[in-house]
């Protein structure tokens, strides 16, 4: 295949092949817009050469080509000495991972073109400066050098020279710098820094090839649940020069401002700079508005660019560009990452002028994105202690102790503290201890600074700029109007705002919280609120998915109900035996006789009937379905060990340990290897013999109560576990039994739950003696893969996400090949039997944004999720049907 494309070649569809840096400045080409040419060759070149260790035969023959046809564009050669072409040769994966990978400027340079670089320009301090950040970088990213060798000879430099500014080292000390540079490549690899600018390039390419498996890519990566396999193009892109005098400079941009969605110019510019200057936050920026003063003519072709890109990309896009005395070049863009509220915001915006459609916009939120904001916001009246307000970069209200470093960081999270990482500025090394703080504050830098970028796209709050502190990481200290804050003590942060508090600051709903509440009307003025409401209601009217929930409580239904819950999916009736009510149980669990048995039940059933009087209420005119009583007994007794020590300290003490001997000889009785696949679900109702009964005349009875007063009680029995349709038939029996006893005239769908691999198989025989399925997914991955859910999490599943054996807990998002085959296998089988089953899903995967896209396709009616996720849960669920 060819393994090398012309800018000119390729368009922004061909992101797998040409990555999506390649495939953007393909499109801006085809555009005409002024971008230097190159060449890009692709990823596949990339993961042949990952899997293989060696570059791919062909690929030599083919960058010679397009080196020469790239020659002759710019009439100058590699290597010429005096006017030598220079390139940078830049990773750009299918998926923007924003600073994870690597790039090398001003390849091309040696120890006789620097000259002629020199002369051409007419600049010698440029040229020098060009020919240090290659080495600099060359020695980083292919020689895998450690930087600070580097940034220490600078420093030594500007020192020596008695200034902080690198703008005041002379092409002389550059010259110097350069020498001591190549002094300690010398050092480290025994080798001379290579000049044969060919050499440069191949080596370069490979280490950008090798840069995607870099620690902190395979980080991100994980963290942002990108597969590990897709590997990187790299970009040979003939070099422009910002740092050539005040006549040029560096920027980034955006058409919209990405952190509120608000249209308008946004951006940041360094005069006489290169590259990642800009987000390196090595001096401080200038607003890109101020470009306006120093260079109209860029400036205005700039707008004009940016209007014509999102014109072109019909959504918010993000900009590198450099200006090279005077003149304009596009170095990069793509669709720019963006907050979660400017992603709302945007979508709205874009069907008001005419851009895209409902359906488009919908499908450019996520439910990831609408969880976000549902987070909580700090409490104003409580927010007293302000210490600085900087530039909210990634919105959310976080506070924690302070720590200085990524480690420290990490190392606190371990222990389960939260903290808040402070940094002058964040770097690529930083991911980990950006995913282990609940939020980041740096002093330097602005929206586009490493921080900002990385903070937004992990959805981690984030203030930067707060220039007021003065961040000693040495010390360990933040001064900042003559307060000093030390390492450990509570801060928080408002990444709206950019406001930073001492102490911990109390929180209170968030807006769009408030809007589900019913507390804050979409026409009120909040303009997030408004554009949640529009997408979420285009949502309702698209999907077919209903939205049920989770929840045990009258409170939890309630609320559920205003979040938009269609009913109750899952009540779990367990909880309903806890508390005082534990007494009870036990006496059942106890009893000897019939007699003993009964009356603990009669015990309980007013209390139980008493909870379903409320929940149903709370969901009058909805189903509420109920699942009997599942886990094992024990569960309901005190701990074996407990008893034991207690009876031994009583026996000991030469006292009668009384009750306590009796419940260590019934939990002892009790006792199973693995609970979870003992006595526990039908099981239990078929073996204690008045249990389900109990529950079923509680739910009946309070039916029947609801109904007489002129309400609408609609609640569905569902029963767990079952593994075989004689179980449920038997327990069936019973419950219409009971039904006909309690209310003969009220109809009450009698369903179970498909939990067990068996169940799946065998679902055509189940729905015979079922009016609906409820997948319950959580027991169902745990039995099928055989995976205790209680343990595995926190034992073996980081080696298992590390090895690639899955991406995600199977846990979190469905298994679509293993578990969701049999949940496909359960639709089938039950619907061949009968087809207007009723079908829905229950367990943690219910409000799962991917899962619910594989539950519409597989055609269940509803899912249910906790109240907090049933917003999420209708987004998602008009996504899929889109
Ligand atoms: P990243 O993906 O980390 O942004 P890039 O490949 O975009 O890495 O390059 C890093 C920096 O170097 C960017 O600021 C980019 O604009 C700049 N740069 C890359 N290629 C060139 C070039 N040919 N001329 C001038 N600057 C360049
Ligand atoms: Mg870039
Ligand atoms: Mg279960």
């Amino acid at each position: 295949p060819k393994l090398v494309y012309d800018f000119a070649e390729g368009n922004k569809d061909m992101k797998q092949l040409l990555g999506g840096k390649g495939a953007n400045l393909a499109e801006m080409t085809n555009l005409g817009l002024p971008v230097p040419p190159g060449f890009t060759i692709t990823a596949d070149a990339c993961r042949a050469y990952l899997e293989s260790g060696t570059v791919p035969a062909d690929l030599a023959d083919e960058i010679d080509k397009h080196v020469a046809l790239l020659q002759e564009k710019m009439g100058k050669k590699l290597g010429q000495a005096d006017d030598p072409l220079l390139v940078s040769v830049r990773s750009g994966a299918a998926v923007s991972m924003p600073g994870m990978m690597e790039t090398v400027l001003n390849v091309g340079l040696n120890d006789d073109s620097v000259n002629g670089l020199a002369h051409q320009s007419g600049n010698p301090r440029f040229a020098w400066d060009a020919y240090r950040r290659l080495i600099q970088m060359f020695g980083k990213t292919v020689l895998g050098m450690d930087g600070d060798v580097f940034e220490d000879a600078i420093e030594a430099a500007k020192q020596a020279k008695g200034t902080q500014n690198d703008l005041d080292l002379d092409a002389d000390d550059l010259k110097a710098v350069v020498e001591t540079f190549k002094q300690a490549v010398h050092e480290h690899t025994g080798r001379e820094f290579p000049q044969d600018p060919r050499t440069q390039m191949d080596l370069a390419i490979e280490a950008v090839f090798g840069s995607w498996n870099s620690d902190r890519a395979i980080l991100y990566r994980r963290q942002e649940r990108i597969a590990a396999d897709l590997g990187t193009a790299v970009n040979i892109c003939s070099m422009v020069f910002g740092n050539l005098g005040m006549d040029s400079g560096t920027g980034v941009a955006f058409t919209r401002d990405p952190s509120t969605g608000h249209p308008g110019v946004y951006g940041d510019y360094l005069q006489n700079a290169q590259g990642e200057d800009v987000v390196a936050g090595i001096r401080n920026t200038v607003p890109l508005a101020d470009l306006e003063q120093i260079d109209k003519t860029s400036y205005d072709e700039l707008m004009a660019i940016m209007a014509t890109l999102e014109g072109h990309y019909r959504d918010l896009c993000d900009i590198e560009f450099t200006v090279e005395r005077g003149k304009l070049w596009m170095l990069q863009t793509r669709v720019g990452k963006r907050t979660a509220a400017a992603a709302f915001r945007i979508a709205t915006s874009l069907i008001d002028e005419g851009v895209i459609d409902a359906d488009e916009a919908l499908g450019r939120v996520k439910g990831a994105q609408l969880a976000q904001l549902m987070f909580p916001r700090f409490d104003a009246d409580a927010a007293t202690d302000l210490i600085t307000k900087a530039i909210g970069a990634s919105p959310g209200a976080a506070s924690g102790k302070i720590v200085f470093t990524s480690d420290a960081a990490v190392e606190a999270a371990e222990r389960g503290e939260k903290v808040i990482l402070v940094r002058r500025e964040t770097n690529p090394d930083d991911l980990h201890g950006m995913i282990a703080a609940q939020g980041v504050l740096t002093s330097r830098g602005g929206k586009t600074s490493h921080a900002a970028v990385v903070a937004r796209g992990m959805g981690k709050t984030c203030v930067c700029g707060a220039e007021e502190l003065d961040v000693n990481v040495a010390q360990g200290t933040i001064t900042v109007h003559g307060t000093v804050l030390e390492a450990g003590e509570v801060i928080s942060i408002d990444g709206t705002t950019g406001e930073v508090f001492r102490g911990e600051v109390p929180v209170v709903p968030s807006p769009v919280v408030q809007y589900f509440e019913g507390t804050l009307a979409p026409e009120a003025g909040d303009e997030l609120v408004a554009s949640v409401h529009r997408l979420i209601t285009h949502a309702d009217e698209v999907r077919r998915l209903g939205v049920r929930t989770n929840a045990d409580t009258g409170e939890d239904a309630a609320r559920a109900r205003r979040f938009g819950a269609q009913g109750i999916g899952l009540c779990r009736t367990e909880h309903m035996f806890l508390g005082e009510r534990r007494e009870s149980v036990e006496r059942l669990i106890l009893a000897d006789t019939d007699e003993e048995r009964d009356a603990a039940l009669a015990e309980l059933e007013p209390l139980q009937r008493a909870d379903f009087l409320e929940l149903l209420g709370a969901m009058d005119g909805l189903p509420v379905t109920i699942r009997l009583i599942d886990p094992p007994l024990h569960e309901f007794l005190p701990s074996m060990e407990e008893l034991a020590v207690k009876v031994a300290v009583a026996r000991e003490r030469g006292e009668d340990p009384g009750r306590d001997a009796t419940l260590l000889a019934a939990v002892q009785r009790l006792h199973e290897q693995n609970p979870m696949l003992g006595l526990r679900g039908v099981r239990l109702g078929l073996v204690i013999p008045g249990l389900f009964a109990m529950q079923v005349r509680a739910i009946a009875s309070a039916a029947k109560e609801l109904g007489a007063k002129g309400k609408d009680p609609r609640p569905e029995i569902m029963i767990p576990l079952v593994g075989a349709a004689q179980e449920l038939h038997i327990a069936r029996d019973e419950v219409e039994r009971v039904l006909a006893e309690v209310d003969p005239g009220r109809v009450i769908p009698i369903g179970t739950m498909i939990e067990l691999p068996r169940a799946a198989v065998t679902a055509d025989q189940i729905a015979e003696a079922a009016d609906f399925f409820s997948f319950g997914t959580n027991d169902l991955t745990q039995m099928t893969w055989g995976f205790s859910r209680d343990d595995v999490e926190s034992s073996f599943f980081s080696k298992y996400l590390e090895k690639g054996i899955f991406a995600v807990s199977p846990f979190e998002s469905i298994d679509r090949e293993g578990v969701g085959a049999l949940v496909r296998t359960g639709v089938d089988r039950g619907r061949a039997t009968k087809p207007d089953l009723k079908l829905g899903v229950c367990g943690e995967h219910g409000g799962d944004p991917d899962s619910i896209h594989f539950f519409h396709e597989a055609g269940l009616d509803y899912v249910s999720c906790s109240p907090f996720r049933i917003p999420v849960a209708r987004l998602e669920a008009g996504r899929a049907a889109l």
